[in-house]
C-alpha cells in the first residue's frame, strides 16, 4: 500500500492546506513539462515520470474529504498489519490446549506462547498477537 502522507510529504494530521501546499511544490518538481527541458536518461525520466503520477494520485484521494476518511483508515489498518505481520497460519487443532490458562496455546518462535482463549474462538478472532514480541499468526478456524 503506498503512503500518500509521505508521498506528499506530509502527516496524517496535516490541513488540506498543508497538503496542497506540499502537493504543489512536488508536482511542479517533477511535470512532464519540467521534464522535457532537463537532460534527464530515459530512466531518470521514468522515475520522475512514475514519481509525477504517484503525487498525484496521493493528491487526488487525499484533497478529497470522503476518500481521504477512508484512506485513513484503510492505512491505519495497513499501518498495524506492518506492526504485527502474520508469519504463519495455524490451525486450531495444532494448538496445545492450556487447562490452566484455559485457553488454546501455540510456541512463538521468541520462546513465548501465543494465547486464544475459547471466547475469542467462538467470536471468530483469528489473529493472534503474541505478548512478547511482534509477531503474529493466522489461526485457520476453517478447518477445525
Ligand atoms: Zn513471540
Amino acid at each position: 500500500m503506498e503512503d500518500f502522507y509521505k508521498i506528499l510529504s506530509c502527516e496524517p494530521d496535516d490541513s488540506i492546506e498543508d497538503l496542497k501546499r506540499s502537493y504543489q511544490k512536488l508536482i511542479l518538481e517533477c511535470h512532464p513539462d519540467k521534464l522535457s527541458s532537463k537532460q534527464l536518461s530515459q530512466e531518470e525520466h521514468t522515475v520522475a515520470l512514475q514519481r509525477f503520477l504517484q503525487v498525484d494520485r496521493a493528491w487526488k484521494t487525499l484533497s478529497d474529504e470522503n476518500l481521504r476518511k477512508d484512506y485513513n483508515a484503510r492505512l491505519k489498518e495497513w499501518q498495524f498489519a506492518q506492526k504485527f505481520p502474520i508469519h504463519d497460519s495455524v490451525c486450531l487443532e495444532d494448538f496445545d490446549y492450556n487447562e490452566e490458562l484455559e485457553a488454546h496455546t501455540y510456541p512463538c518462535r521468541c520462546g513465548d506462547v501465543f494465547i486464544l482463549d475459547q471466547t475469542s474462538v467462538d467470536l471468530g478472532v483469528d489473529t493472534v498477537c503474541c505478548e512478547s514480541c511482534s509477531l503474529a499468526i493466522h489461526v485457520d478456524l476453517e478447518n477445525t
